[in-house]
């Protein structure tokens, strides 16, 4: 049987496009009260107009200020995604002090001040929680180009087992998924150079990328309460990368 999320409020970001807004979809089929956050208003109309009971809230994850306010008036909820990012690839000795910047804001500050926000509310409704940050296989492995990627997504692991560690006592469970590459928008930008791509399928020993629904699966399970065991885990879906 296919989970369900009945009557669970749900926080999704950057659910405009790729696998943020598979998974605001699939959680709202489910059930769920889903209110999808991301940063251009038209991907938002779309996907309103695709699965009507979503609420939108477009918001620009690196301001701070904006973050606060909206965040905090759209909660309480039972289940949160952090999901947006940005992948912004360049040579170590070219790394930009912007791209460095946003990568950091987006890809780390935001996760830690959404996720703060959402605990505060858990704990003060008395609800039970479950968070997924949306990792990938760069966070245990150098690779080309990824010098910021995957220093902001190794930080984000081991947030997200601290994290697990002081909100476990208050019902709150905290894990991430690591995808390979998935053809996405992003995927699509940084990987769509055959060489490039086959040279990474062939260190993934289950001979292809994932699939979007591949990573909705597995952050739905450990939303869900067949994972209630489950916090301060990784749970990768890198068809073998990282142990090949
Ligand atoms: P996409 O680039 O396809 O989608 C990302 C979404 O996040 C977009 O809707 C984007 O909105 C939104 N977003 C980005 N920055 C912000 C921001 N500052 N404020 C609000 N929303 C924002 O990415 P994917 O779906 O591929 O990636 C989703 C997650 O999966 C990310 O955490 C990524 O690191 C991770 N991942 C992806 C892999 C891949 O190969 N695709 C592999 C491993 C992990 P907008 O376009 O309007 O900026």
């Amino acid at each position: 049987p296919h989970l369900s999320f009945r009557g669970r409020r749900a926080l999704v970001t950057g659910a405009g496009k790729g696998i943020g807004r598979a998974v605001a979809v699939a959680l709202s089929k489910a059930g769920a009260r889903v209110t999808a956050l991301s940063r251009t208003a038209a991907d938002l109309e779309s996907l309103a107009r695709e699965c009507p009971g979503i609420e939108p809230l477009c918001l620009d994850l690196a301001d701070w200020d904006a973050t606060e306010a909206a965040v905090g008036a759209a909660g309480p909820f039972e289940l949160l995604v952090n999901n947006a990012a940005v992948a912004l690839l360049q040579p170590f000795l070219e790394v930009t002090r912007a791209a460095l910047e946003r990568s950091l804001d987006v890809n780390l500050r935001a996760v830690l001040h959404v996720s703060q926000i959402v605990a505060r509310q858990m704990i003060a409704h008395g609800v039970p929680g479950a968070i997924v940050n949306v990792s990938s296989q760069a966070s245990q492995r150098a690779l080309r180009d990824h010098a910021v990627y995957c220093s902001t997504k190794s930080a984000l692991d081991m947030l997200s087992k601290v994290m697990a560690m002081e909100l476990g006592p208050h019902k709150i469970r905290v894990n991430t998924v690591n995808p390979t590459v998935v053809m996405t928008d992003m995927g699509r930008i940084n990987w769509s150079d055959p060489q490039k791509s086959a040279a990474m399928i062939n260190r993934i020993p289950l001979g292809k990328f994932a699939e979007v629904d591949d990573v909705v699966n597995s952050i739905l399970f450990l939303l869900s309460d067949k994972s209630a065991m489950t916090t301060g885990s990784s749970l990768m879906v890198d068809g073998g990368f990282l142990v090949s």
